[in-house]
């Protein structure tokens, strides 16, 4: 290891500045420390995103996109609908264009057939993940657009040198890992146990709350529906856990003290 950095933090094994370093911070991970104390310092510090990112293999364990979803959601101390992406963003240090402000680099990149072909696409500057998204979409649609590019990367779909190629409303045709982009964003923006727990069942409730095309909200009423014919919520401990981060939110629209759609925050 050439440079080593004390940083100050909860989990003293976080000590490094180095690639090297990477060992050390998945050794603390595995020994129970909280990804929670990772991201805190990490907003604070380059070297720690930098390993943050290479910590994304640790989403990739999660087997589907559900769970993968749900953990994103539980780190990033999401608790509350509708999901705040720029918090993620953030935490996970992913840089979010549009293509109107990304021209130079779009035309740099020899990206702009592409542009025409998607809503949004990413890849990676160095080792930093970007997104870049279409302005000309609906908020809503931008939204959903920015979660399904979050899942190719915390999915691991993508990695320095490769770019994602699709982001189109959901068909019968697509690739795995469109259909496992889709998935992620529909669960991070629209959990089902929430969804379940503020008693929502149409599309015109959900896309209101979440802050999602009528369309995704559509999808996602039929999964709901199924799910509730299977009486199948809170089957798992991840699922458990978000189920009672939200408690707070959820306790507080049943109360009417704030209407789903209204505690908006600005992405
Ligand atoms: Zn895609």
């Amino acid at each position: 290891m050439e440079r080593v950095k004390f940083i100050s933090t909860p989990c003293p094994a976080l000590v490094l500045q180095h690639r090297g370093g990477i060992f050390i911070v998945a050794a603390a991970l595995y020994q129970g420390y909280n990804y929670q104390h990772l991201l805190a310092d990490k907003a604070h510090n380059a070297s720690l995103q930098f390993l943050w990112r290479c910590l994304f293999v640790s989403y990739k364990d999660y087997q589907n996109a559900r769970d993968a979803a749900w953990k994103i959601l539980l780190d990033c101390g999401i608790d509350r609908l509708p999901v705040n992406l720029n918090i993620i963003r953030d935490q996970l240090g992913v840089r979010i264009v549009s293509y109107k402000d990304a021209k130079a680099l779009i035309q740099k990149r020899n990206l702009t057939a592409l542009t025409v072909q998607t809503d949004g696409l990413t890849f990676y500057a160095g080792e930093e993940p970007v997104i870049l998204y279409s302005e000309a979409c609906s908020p809503e649609r931008i939204r959903f657009t920015i979660a399904h590019e979050l899942g190719h990367i915390v999915l691991g779909h993508v990695a320095p040198g490769s770019i994602t190629t699709k982001n189109r409303e959901p068909s019968p045709g697509d690739s795995p890992q469109e259909t496992a982009a889709n998935q992620f964003a529909a669960r991070l923006l629209a959990p089902a146990c929430v969804l379940w727990g503020l008693d929502l069942h149409t599309a015109d409730e959900i896309a209101a709350a979440c802050r999602i095309s009528k369309q995704a909200a559509r999808f996602r009423a039929e999964r709901m529906k199924t799910l509730h014919d299977r009486n199948k919520f809170l089957s798992s401990l991840l699922e458990r856990k978000l189920y009672q981060r939200f408690m707070p939110f959820m306790e507080a629209v049943c109360c009417r003290e704030v209407r789903p759609g209204e505690s908006l925050q600005s992405d």
